[in-house]
């Protein structure tokens, strides 16, 4: 996958896009170097958003000369775009000596992305432009474990009555994503593994997206396109970030130069069943002993305070225990972020990312992610940590559904 910046102003805040932009000219120049640029027409055609999204070129003259691109090859490109309803002429321009060019800009009513990101519990839905600009979010309960069809209808109906209201139906739904709590496999769009997710594995997760709404559909697993969401909210296409999502349970996702690293058989990032001698021989739900999980995620705290009398059942009431000062589950709190931290300090060592996002029901409280920070500062090389960012995850609940997002209208470029 080569690098894109088009979806990075769209998905931000706008408190946040003018940092990012210079993000993307500070990285422009390699970005933009001649080995990078291949004639691949995807890659092309997000280019030629990346540009006019950032006013770097906005006729078709500008992209070609930019682009080092043939003038019919632009104007092919846009001509493709424009049918799919990403841009649209607006307003001609000054003359150079020529006739006058028409000025190019994003078009915003396009259609709409449809993404979500599901949970254990609860869905959360997006809707964005088609220029990736987050317009509108809604929660809703789903029990996750009643199987794929029901799921997926609650979802797919909800997705309807947002595009509805925004003044659309179906058919304006130009790509859907969808984020899953498990590893996924990329050929088929279905989870793997499930062990919160009974019946799931071999429904065709995708293929039933594609068919409900007759257009572009992307399934991934949800750490990583909370990785990804991230990212893009602050990095730029030659940076490098590690996502860790701890609530009940530990995940991370990889991004290399700005996209995402999956690994051999997709399951890169799988820091919770790295063994840490603290955990012993506590059995793990992977079915080995002494993970990671065991001591430092939600579902682990539970059962050690559980196992010392004290009466909890979710990492919800661990962390309101926390917030009422509860000793015991503090420093269990505590301890846990540094565990966390120690696994996390070997990896950023090893892959010396340029930032560690945390995110989830655990990262929400400043104690953990506290202490993996200073585990992390401790265990690292100095050159490792110099320029190294360590903080809690900005995009909150969004993160998957912009990750999401970002991947849809990938493929729909890619098309
Ligand atoms: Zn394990």
């Amino acid at each position: 996958m080569f690098p894109t910046v088009w979806a990075i102003p769209g998905n931000l805040h706008p408190d946040r896009a003018p940092a990012l932009q210079s993000t993307y000219f500070d990285s422009k120049e390699k970005f933009m170097s001649p080995s990078a640029l291949q004639p691949v027409p995807g890659r092309q055609t997000q280019e030629i958003v990346g540009h006019i999204a950032h006013g770097t070129a906005t006729t078709r003259s500008e992209l070609a000369k930019v682009l080092g691109l043939a003038p019919s090859t632009v104007s092919l490109r846009v001509a493709e775009l424009t049918e799919l309803g990403i841009i649209i002429e607006d307003g001609i321009g000054a003359s150079r000596g020529g006739r006058k060019p028409r000025m190019l800009r994003l078009r915003e009513d396009g259609g709409h992305i449809m993404t979500a990101d599901l949970g254990g519990h609860h869905a959360r839905i997006g809707r964005f432009s088609m220029t990736g600009t987050l317009l509108e979010t809604q929660s809703l309960p789903l029990q996750i474990d009643k199987g794929p069809e029901p799921s997926l209808r609650i979802v797919a109906d909800a997705m309807l009555a947002m595009a509805v209201t925004a003044g659309g139906g179906k058919a304006d739904i130009k790509g859907v994503g969808l984020a899953l709590p498990g590893p996924v496999d990329l050929a088929t769009g279905d989870v793997e593994l499930p062990s919160r997710m009974p019946d799931w594995p071999g429904f065709g997760v995708r293929a039933w997206l594609e068919r409900e709404f007759d257009a572009v559909a992307v399934v991934d697993n949800d750490a990583n396109l909370s990785a990804l969401g991230e990212h893009l909210a602050h990095l730029g296409p030659e940076q490098h970030s590690i996502t860790v999502k701890a609530g009940t349970a530990i995940g991370s996702g990889i991004i290399v130069r700005g996209e995402l690293h999956r690994g051999a058989t997709g399951a890169a990032g799988d820091v919770t069943h790295t063994r840490v001698a603290a955990a012993g021989d506590e059995p793990c739900s992977c079915g080995n002993t002494g993970c990671l999980e065991t001591i430092a995620s939600g579902a682990g705290l539970v059962r050690q305070l559980s196992r010392q009398g004290i009466a909890v059942a979710s990492t919800a009431d661990v962390l309101a225990l926390v917030r009422k000062a509860d000793p015991v589950a503090t420093t269990m709190l505590r301890t846990a972020g540094t565990y966390l931290g120690e696994v996390l300090s070997s990896v950023v060592n090893f892959f010396n990312p340029d930032a560690l996002y945390l995110t989830g029901g655990m990262a929400a409280n400043e104690l953990y992610i506290a202490a993996v920070r200073s585990r992390v500062y401790e265990g690292c090389h100095p050159l490792v940590t110099q320029k190294l960012r360590i903080e809690a995850a900005s995009t909150g609940p969004d993160a998957g559904l912009h990750g999401a997002a970002r991947l849809v209208l990938d493929r729909i470029l890619a098309a």
